[in-house]
């Protein structure tokens, strides 16, 4: 099959898995009284702490007057506050209360019959699937067409392809242990941004290494 084939066809799967995700999503938000905007909000408060409106809105992907609207929709449910952020005088954090902490921790990361399908692929195929959707959403990234992600490719800490272990053969300077393809962090707590060059230079390697 033809490379342009090939990735129409792979478009295809994930515009399919995207819909089912977006629908599980819906549902699991309206189980909580939320909109899916309000959960996901909720949800990236939860996880990466506290935000100023503009970061959570390109964070996401929305705009602000919908970040603005569904933040005061959370607010006013007292399942998040807004407090001064003590780097800003003049500007507020996001946070969510304890009621929000624990409604968004209640929400699934995922749906269940999902993991349990990612969870049953032989290693060498989350390998590949994880590699894969690293250089796509870096691609993406490139290309300003999706948010920033925190992703391993353009970490500081990332040393890809440092050992001669095959099924370990990256190191992550910040917990300092190597590790291979398929345990890549595509949205990782302790990510810290790369210079632009570092970056570019692990994607390379990244990729040709295949
Ligand atoms: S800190 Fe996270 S994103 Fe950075 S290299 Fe380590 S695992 Fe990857």
């Amino acid at each position: 099959m033809s490379a342009d084939r090939s990735a129409r066809q792979i478009a295809t799967a994930l515009s399919r898995l995207s819909l089912f995700l977006r629908s599980a999503g819906w549902q699991a938000a309206r189980a909580a009284g939320l909109t899916p905007t309000q959960a996901e909000i909720l949800t990236h408060l939860a996880r990466r702490g506290p935000a100023r409106g503009a970061e959570l809105a390109a964070a996401l992907g929305v705009t602000a007057a919908t970040l603005s609207d569904s933040a005061a929709a959370l607010v006013a449910k007292g399942l998040a506050e807004r407090r001064p952020d003590p780097a800003d005088a003049r500007a507020t954090l996001l946070r969510p209360t304890g009621e929000g902490a624990a409604l968004a921790g209640a929400m699934p990361e995922a749906p269940a019959v999902l993991l349990e399908a990612l969870a049953g692929l032989p290693q060498a195929d989350r390998a590949g699937l994880a590699r894969g959707l690293m250089l796509t959403i870096a691609a993406l990234q490139t290309a300003r067409a999706i948010p920033v992600q925190r992703i391993c490719a353009t970490c500081r800490y990332f040393r890809p392809h440092v050992h001669s272990d095959a099924e370990a053969p990256h190191h992550c300077d910040f917990v300092d242990a190597a590790f291979g393809d398929a345990a890549l962090r595509l949205d990782c707590g302790d990510h810290e941004a790369a210079p632009a060059e570092r970056a570019a230079a692990s994607l390379r390697r990244l990729r040709d290494a295949a």
